[in-house]
């Protein structure tokens, strides 16, 4: 079994050690007799850093990643193999101490978080997972307010705000039973690890913490959801709470002046400016209706009927399919013979053929045909129909045909 420096000492850097064995396949990796090297293990992700050998002092590798195994052994995978290295040498290991505080305040605010949640809502906490930018708690609760979750929120930073003491200690399974634990862990271990926050919080729990509240430094409560047995809370403690609120306010600050407003006013500014889009919209689905009855009324005018139809062909280059099928209605219901055959080039190429109801032709058949000379895909029923054209080019001529094999 590796010797765990960290369960003593969190702030512990730098150590030595002995190296136990070393690995090659898959990856280079040492197993060390003791290390301070925390292994990815109860929702705290592992460390980094590098190990040199003491010998020859000059020769560091990077640790990538750290590990348990089933055996109780700590195995630290390597960058590169470390030179002359064999089971019996010494090494000497270097914690990277910025990733190393980041964790023990992202971790030791989950204690506290989760205890606030107890605390307050009697809301126990069943998970925690720590990610490289933010971490999260499943809270076991069927409902979870955001009133509930500032007030966690509030008291989480009052008790960094008292910088209470926390303490480590070791107690055998029945003496922790005694103490009233928020979370006893299932594992059958003689010895139970207690992280202790001084009349605040008692569990149960392995990863590195802080030695006083106030290095968690603020703790950030984030996005709520609801998950498949509770609700999932996302914050970020420390560094990464200033991070995280540098972040949000340049994104802010990006918004606001889009809207040449204060921050504070943006949901206001962005709830009428979609209040604006949507009566924009309304305005000019309006507009297109009566641009459609007006056009149509003016075709009709001025296409002659030929045994008793009038049809109308027309190719336009700046209107869309839908404008085309507004177009078709409006001239086969203003006039009960017409055949409209139109078509749009730009912004996307399509075809719409109507005719007015009770008229002989299908339409259907007809956009079929003209489908197979440009490609693309459409249908429709007898009186109206629709497609979409890839390219164009050719689309007037399609239009001609079709026309030309009418037997008006
Ligand atoms: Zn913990």
């Amino acid at each position: 079994m590796t010797d765990r420096l960290y369960y003593h000492d969190s702030f512990l850097y730098d150590f030595d050690a002995e190296v136990h064995s070393v690995l090659e396949t898959p990856r280079p990796g040492l197993v060390l007799d003791r290390t301070a090297f925390y292994p990815t293990s109860g929702g705290q992700i592992h460390d980094t850093g590098s190990i040199a050998g003491v010998e020859d002092a000059g020769a560091k590798v990077r640790v990538t990643e750290v590990v348990d195994t089933e055996d109780g052994h700590v195995v630290h995978y390597l960058e590169a193999p470390l030179k002359d290295i064999k089971p019996g040498s010494r090494v000497r290991g270097e914690i990277d101490a910025s990733r190393r505080r980041d964790h023990m305040q992202q971790h030791s605010a989950q204690h506290v978080l989760s205890a606030a949640f107890v605390r307050l809502f009697n809301i126990p906490t069943v998970s925690f997972h720590m990610a490289d930018d933010y971490c999260s708690i499943d809270l076991d609760t069927p409902s979870l307010t955001q009133n509930q979750i500032e007030s966690a929120e509030r008291l989480a930073n009052e008790i960094v705000l008292e910088n209470r003491v926390v303490d480590i200690r070791f107690v055998t399974r029945d003496e922790a039973e005694k103490l009233g634990l928020r979370k006893l862990p299932p594992a059958e271990r003689d010895q139970l690890r207690l992280v202790d926050i001084r009349d605040f919080d008692l569990t149960a729990c392995g990863g590195t913490h802080v030695a006083h509240t106030g290095q968690i430094a603020s703790v950030l409560l984030r996005k709520s959801e609801k998950v498949r047995h509770g609700y999932r809370v996302e914050f970020v403690a420390g560094q990464r709470a200033v991070a995280t609120a540098r972040r949000d306010f340049s994104t802010l600050t990006e918004t606001a002046a889009l809207f040449s407003a204060n921050i504070y006013d943006v949901p206001q500014q962005a709830r009428k400016s979609l209040d604006e889009i949507k009566s924009l919209r309304k305005q000019r689905e309006q507009s297109l209706e009566e641009l459609a009855a007006a056009q149509a009324e003016a075709l009709l005018a001025e296409i002659p009927e030929k045994n008793g139809r009038k049809l109308v062909v027309r190719t336009f280059s700046d209107r869309d399919l839908n404008f085309l099928k507004l177009l078709a209605q409006k001239l086969t219901r203003q006039s009960s013979a017409a055949v409209a055959l139109l078509a749009t080039t730009s912004p996307q190429a399509a075809l719409v053929f109507a005719q007015s109801p009770g008229q002989p032709y299908d339409m259907a058949a007809l956009l079929k045909q003209a489908m197979t000379t440009l490609g693309g895909r459409g249908g429709g029923s007898k009186d109206i129909a629709q497609g979409g054209v890839q390219n164009s080019e050719g689309v007037a001529a399609a239009l001609a045909a079709a026309a030309e094999s009418l037997t008006l």
